[in-house]
Formats: C-alpha cells, structure tokens, sequence
C-alpha cells in the first residue's frame, strides 16, 4: 500500500521540531520526492526510504524552504552509488533556479567523473495536466496562487484509486481545490492560524478549501514556527467540519 511520509512540516521559518516542508510518497516498488529541504538523506534514511527507491523528483517552486536540499540530495546519492537515471519535474522558472544552484556548485564537472543521469521535464503551466504516469502512480499538477509560479499535485494510487492533493505554497484559489476535488486527503499549506498572509493560507482558510473541494481528511503542514497546535487544530476545524490533523514530521498518511 502506498504512504506518504512527511519530511518536514515548517513553514519558511522553521523551528526545533519541525524541518521545512517536504514529503515522499512511497509506493512499493519507486517513490516520488516533492520538494527537498534540509539533509533529504539523513530523513530519507530515518523514515525508512531506500535512496535507489526515489526514480522522480517534483519541485513546486524555487524559494529556498522548497529547494535548498536539492544540491545535497544530488551529491549524496551520487555517492550512495547510484546509476539510474532521476526526473526532476518543475515549471520552467523553477527548473532555471535548480540548475543555476548546482551550476554554482560546478556540478559540470560531477559528469566526467561517472555522475548518474539527471533528466529536468518541465511541467506545463495549464490547468491540471498530468506529468507522470508510473506502475503505481499518476500524478498531475495545477498551478497555484503565490508569489513565484508554483504548483500543486495531486497523486492517485493505481492500486487503490485513492488520491492525495499536496497544495504546496498557495493563497486560497479555485485552481488547488479543483485539483483536490473530492480526493482522500488535502495536504494544505497552513502558514498562520487565522490571520491573512499575502502568497499563503491561514489554518482557518486551509480548512474553508477542504471544506469547498468536498475532500474526506485535511492534513496541516507549512506550520508557523512554534506554532499552537490546538489552536491551529481548532481554527481548520471549524472552518472544514471533517477530519483534521496537524502535520507532524515523519507522520505516515496511507492511500
Ligand atoms: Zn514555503
Ligand atoms: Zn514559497
């Protein structure tokens, strides 16, 4: 059965329990990666996640929480011994800062030295399209509504037909609920508990999309730092009315 496994929960400014946020969703035999923040190999490892079982790598954007482990992630598994070829998925201006940052690190000259394939695949910017179809996943994206072009995604199981949204860094917009329509479980962006912030959802508004995209469980991450769970609970709640759970990182979530 597939699984998602949250890596980080934070929001841009993190704090001493939560890392950024970033996910894995692990199937049984290829995973898929979206955003990579931190030390993605030192969490990997913990959660359990074969490195060599990661064949695709979504990025939803290029502010730094979403994108900074990227460089790491692409040393160490080379230094695991990988051979196989990774995708990285991302818009066109989110693929231009990842190659930038590695640029920066020279990783040209990785390839003379027996460096693994990277194949970049740009993701279209139209309303919901669907980008990767593997034995155990479909995944399509919409674009959503933040300060850099960004995007959300929604994975189905094919095993099971049950279907995840992960909204990424979004105000409330028409495209991420349609995307989440009626899916098993919302994971949506909660950077405040109530209060308005331009580019992000507050808990009460995650909860008021949930609510509008008629989804079956909500599940908060981008959490603010030090953050009060209860009342972060309370505010998506009431707003939503079904099942609410405050992200924690590593928390499991099967689909
Ligand atoms: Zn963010
Ligand atoms: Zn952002």
């Amino acid at each position: 059965m597939a699984q998602v496994i949250l890596l980080g929960t934070g929001a841009a400014l993190s704090d001493a329990t939560r890392e950024h946020t970033y996910l894995v969703v692990q199937g049984e035999t290829s995973s898929i990666l979206i955003d990579c923040g931190g030390g993605p190999v030192q969490r990997l490892s913990r959660a359990g996640v074969a490195l060599d079982s990661i064949d695709h790598l979504i990025l939803t954007h290029h502010h730094p929480d979403h994108l900074y482990g990227v460089s790491v992630f692409l040393l160490d598994l080379w230094l695991a011994g990988r051979k196989k070829t990774l995708h990285i998925y991302g818009l066109p201006e989110t693929l231009r800062a990842t190659r930038a940052m590695m640029h920066a690190f020279e990783w040209e000259r990785w390839f003379k030295v027996g460096y693994f394939p990277v194949e970049f695949h740009r993701v279209s910017n139209a309303a919901i399209s669907l980008q990767i179809v593997t034995p155990e996943f479909s995944v399509s994206t919409t674009t959503t509504k933040h300060l850099l072009p960004t995007i959300a995604t929604r994975i189905v199981s094919r095993q099971s037909s049950k279907a995840i949204v992960y909204s990424s860094d979004t105000e409330v917009c028409d495209s991420v609920a349609e995307l989440a329509r009626g899916v098993d479980i919302l994971f949506h962006e909660a950077t405040t508990v109530d209060k308005p912030v331009l580019g992000h959802s507050s808990a009460a508004q995650a909860g008021a999309q949930a609510k509008r995209a008629g989804v079956k469980k909500l599940v908060l991450v981008h959490l603010p730092p030090n953050g009060d769970v209860k009342k972060i609970h309370a505010a998506a709640a009431k707003t939503f009315g079904g099942k609410v759970v405050v992200g924690k990182d590593f928390a499991r979530f099967k689909f």
